[in-house]
């Protein structure tokens, strides 16, 4: 067999997922068709869970300096601000990085395309992949380039080549959903008014609605609305947005009208193939989701692939991937559809809320901080999780498949243990002599924390025993440390022994 993973597409998603398995010794190559990285902003939203993640294999800091924190966000009528939410430090003690973190997809891209290249894998453009033989033991993958058609044989095949994906046509899968009937605009603007430059400004009338938020530091920002159903360019929007928002507009440096889908594939995998990012899941970009959602699809595959690479872990383990990965997306999809609903809908129900409900409905987020606090929690994906059982609603507790919440302590942070890709135990408390024997026995890392007052309010409990998988999800809870209980879950999921350090 030839190489380990063939990544298809060198987007946001492919991207990441380079870099998640390159950091775990994985021998890979990644293709795109196009001559170089995209030059449009795109998504422009980095979420808080996307810079935990990032921050798992250092690049977070660095993408933190590059963007811009959005620290509030204005809502408009007749061109007057009306309600101001501030956003700062919205998530203040739930995440290390409790802001919206503006960045273009451009320069998120090219970051990204650098940080693989410096660590000795180049993306191969102009490369297409344009058939797939996919069977249990690996894939035969046809690669069309300069000169000529080349069959790249892997183990895994990953489709990260967005919404047309030809891996999700070859492996036969379908991609149900709809499209909306309102045309979406995007323009990449410079504008003049100095008090918008740091947040995100909204308006909404009766038939419309639009957003203007920065984009790069340069003073760039991010116009976008609805298209009226006549028009076709920028001119066409030009005047209704500068009268909303209360802004003259110079230049445009990138106008674009799409369309917006709604769709989930069927299934994420088919044998040694899998889909991530917009391949297999496309949605309206109320609350700048997609990218995201793309990049923890990678960070999921990635630790899998990886452990299963180095048979560390029985194959099964990759099943767990479209379990965990397709069940957000069909929820993200309704939710987002909701949303646009809201936004756009022409119905009277959608109207009247538009016209009477969601001043009130943003005056009550401004105010009360628990609310803010929640919206953030949905919104930076920190509150996915992937829970198997089902518990109460009113179960509060750190549960198997949560997020491992973020405590700090005098000297720093539970979450300095999570920067790199080990399993791991953590005891907030105190730990039994026997786990410290079986971590150095077995080689696997063991964390001590102090309990305190705010490991308590996270939902984490005294003296347990938290198995960390390598994404920092918990995978295993005991209250008493037991120990065979935790080999039992081992073998079960079979999970053969814990990653070494990269
Ligand atoms: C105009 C516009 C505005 C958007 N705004 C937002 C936003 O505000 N917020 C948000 O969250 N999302 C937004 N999105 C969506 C966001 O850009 C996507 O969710 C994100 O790009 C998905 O990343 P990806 O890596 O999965 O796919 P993509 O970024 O689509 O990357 C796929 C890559 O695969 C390559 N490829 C395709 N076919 C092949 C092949 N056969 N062989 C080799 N390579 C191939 C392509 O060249 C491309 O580079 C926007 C999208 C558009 C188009």
């Amino acid at each position: 067999m030839g190489i380990q993973v063939l990544i298809v597409g060198a987007g946001p998603s492919g991207l990441a997922l380079a870099l998640f398995l390159k950091k775990q010794g994985i021998n890979l190559r990644i293709v795109d068709k196009n001559s170089g990285p995209g030059t449009a902003s795109r998504a422009i939203i980095i979420h808080a869970r996307t810079l935990e993640f990032y921050r798992q294999i250092g690049l977070a800091d660095e993408i933190v300096r590059k963007g811009i924190k959005v620290d509030c966000a204005n809502l408009y009528k007749d061109g007057n601000v009306i309600i101001s939410l501030k956003l700062g430090d919205i998530g203040a003690d739930l995440s290390p990085y409790p802001f919206l973190l503006s960045f273009p997809q451009d320069d998120h891209e090219q970051y990204l395309t650098q940080q693989l290249a410096a660590l000795g894998v180049h993306v191969e453009w102009d490369t297409e992949l344009v058939k797939v033989k996919n069977t249990d033991e690996g894939v035969d993958a046809s690669l069309k380039t300069v000169n000529g058609i080349e069959i790249c044989q892997c183990r895994y095949l990953c489709g990260c080549d967005g919404a047309h994906s030809i891996v999700r046509q070859q492996l036969g899968i379908d991609f149900p959903g709809g499209t909306y009937d309102e045309k979406f605009y995007v323009a990449d603007v410079d504008v003049v008014q100095k008090e918008t430059k740091q947040g995100v400004n909204l308006c909404f009338d009766n038939n419309n609605f639009c957003v203007l938020m920065p984009v790069r530091q340069s003073g760039t920002h991010r116009l976008i609305g609805i298209m009226l159903p006549d028009g076709n360019s920028f001119d066409d929007v030009k005047m209704s947005s500068e009268a909303h928002l209360n802004v003259k507009m110079r230049t445009v440096n990138w106008f674009s009208i799409y369309r917006v889908h709604h769709r989930v594939a069927n299934s994420f995998r088919v044998k040694s193939a899998f889909l991530l990012g917009d391949a297999g899941h496309i949605h309206s970009p109320t609350g700048g989701q997609g990218m995201n959602t793309g990049i923890g699809d990678a960070v999921n595959l990635a630790w899998k692939l990886a452990a299963v690479l180095h048979k560390k872990a029985s194959e099964k383990l990759l099943d767990t991937y479209e379990l965990e990965r397709i069940k957000f997306a069909r929820k993200l999809v309704k939710t987002t559809d909701r949303l646009f609903q809201f936004m756009t809908g022409k119905s009277f129900f959608n109207q009247f809320c538009r016209r009477f409900l969601f001043v009130p409905l943003f005056s009550v987020v401004t105010r009360f901080q628990r609310v803010r606090q929640v919206a953030f929690y949905t919104v930076s994906q920190i509150g996915l999780n992937y829970r198997h059982k089902k518990f109460l609603i009113c179960e509060k507790s750190v549960q198997e498949g949560d997020r491992l919440p973020w405590v700090t302590f005098k000297d720093g942070d539970n979450f300095l243990s999570l920067q790199n890709l080990n399993w791991q135990l953590h005891i907030y408390g105190l730990a039994q002599d026997q786990l410290y024997d079986i971590s150095t026995s077995r080689g696997f890392v063991l964390n001590v924390f102090p309990w305190n007052e705010q490991a308590q309010k996270r939902g984490l409990k005294k003296d347990t025993l938290y198995l960390i998988r390598p994404d920092g999800y918990v995978a295993f809870i005991s209250r008493d440390q037991d120990i065979k209980n935790l080999d039992f879950y081992l073998n079960k999921e079979g999970i053969k022994t814990f990653i070494a350090k990269a």
